[in-house]
């Protein structure tokens, strides 16, 4: 099967504890290979537009707040089955359900401060690798 891509990113509770590499050796152990990789510090526009799906959920304002209250890293992973190998070795959204040795239940703060983003689908990939890449950044 041909390797696809999917987008993901560390988010600010992970950057603020020193996590990236910690996360990063997790994607690339579950097979994964970070093609891209840029630790940046979104602005409350670049959040607000990149969860724009969640704007009538109640944790809208919260869940934007938290993704600028420090860097993150955004990253292109490639692989077999890359969304629902990432999704797999994510975990759960809350930490307390998600299975055992994946990065939310060893790192997740909170449902909020999980640690990761993952693409839900391929479609949400391409739309999500755009919204932060250039295509002359993935190097491969
Ligand atoms: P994901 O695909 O597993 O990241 O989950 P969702 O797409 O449902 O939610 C997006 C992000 O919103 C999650 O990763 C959390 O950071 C945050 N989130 C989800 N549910 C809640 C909630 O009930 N409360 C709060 N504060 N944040 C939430």
């Amino acid at each position: 099967m041909a390797a696809t891509r999917t987008f993901s990113i560390i988010k600010p509770d992970a950057t603020r504890r020193n996590l990236t590499g910690a996360v990063t050796a997790k994607l690339e152990e579950a097979g994964l290979r970070v093609v891209a990789s840029k630790r940046i510090q979104m602005t409350r526009e670049q959040a607000e537009g990149f969860y724009g799906v969640h704007r009538e959920r109640p944790f809208f304002n919260d869940l934007v707040s938290f993704m600028i209250s420090g860097p993150v890293v955004v990253q292109v992973l490639e692989g077999e089955n890359a969304v629902l190998r990432n999704r797999e070795i994510m975990g759960a959204t809350n930490p307390s359900d998600a299975a055992d040795g994946t990065i939310r239940k060893l790192f997740a703060e909170s449902i909020e401060a999980n640690s990761v983003h993952g693409s839900d689908s391929d479609e949400n990939a391409a739309i999500e690798i755009a919204y932060f890449f250039t295509p002359e950044e993935l190097v491969g």
